[in-house]
């Protein structure tokens, strides 16, 4: 079977709503002004903030074979470093952070399982004895350890986005703050005579 490639930014849009990520990944329907405005906005930000992370190394990309799955996992975290044989991973948000912990962590699950392949991604190409992983939000940052617990939760999400590349069409979320600002809402509605399985 072939290897998937996977970014660890279609992970966060997957984890968000895993039909959205459908409709990216079969039909890659283009962005209105404002999306890409937004996004040109967060690319600034981030080049902001990475002018000042002195010690950081930024931006570098990552491309690793997953055990066992049949995945590539390919990106650029945001900035990390080597400290006295374990390593600093910091992921830089823009929005602000949940108000709930999830996870033992006060991050989006989207985010988090986004973090968690970049993590996953240093362990394979360092394998530091630690990774401590530092999400950074406008109101909150948190702050964790990888561990094997957060490495069984990326590949089950890993495992279920290759569902999705295989052919599975996701039902709809019928989450009204989600899919009230989502940009392929009316698309969305006509994918509702498709067969649609549990994820
Ligand atoms: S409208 Fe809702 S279910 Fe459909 S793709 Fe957008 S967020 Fe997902």
């Amino acid at each position: 079977m072939a290897r998937v490639v996977v970014r660890p930014s279609d992970l966060n849009s997957f984890v968000y709503c895993p039909r959205r990520s459908y409709i990216d990944y079969y039909l890659g329907m283009h962005r209105t002004l404002i999306q890409r405005f937004k996004m040109l906005l967060g690319k600034f930000i981030h080049i902001l903030y990475r002018l000042f992370r002195s010690g950081f190394i930024r931006e570098e990309l990552f491309k690793v074979d997953v055990y066992g799955l049949d995945v590539i996992l390919v990106g650029r975290p945001d900035a990390y470093k080597i400290h006295d044989g374990y390593m600093v991973l910091e992921e830089l948000k823009t929005g602000r952070s949940p108000k709930r912990y999830l996870h033992g962590v006060r991050v989006w699950l989207s985010d988090l399982i986004q973090v968690l392949a970049y993590a996953y991604m240093l362990s394979r190409m360092y394998n530091p004895g630690k990774i401590i992983v530092r999400v950074v939000y406008r109101d909150h940052n948190d702050t964790f350890q990888y561990n094997i617990a957060y490495e069984n939760l990326l590949f089950c999400y890993l495992e279920r986005y290759k569902r999705l590349v295989n052919g599975w069409v996701p039902p709809p979320l019928n989450h009204p703050g989600k899919c009230s600002k989502c940009r392929y809402k009316e698309i969305c509605k006509d994918f509702s005579n498709l067969n649609v399985s549990e994820g």
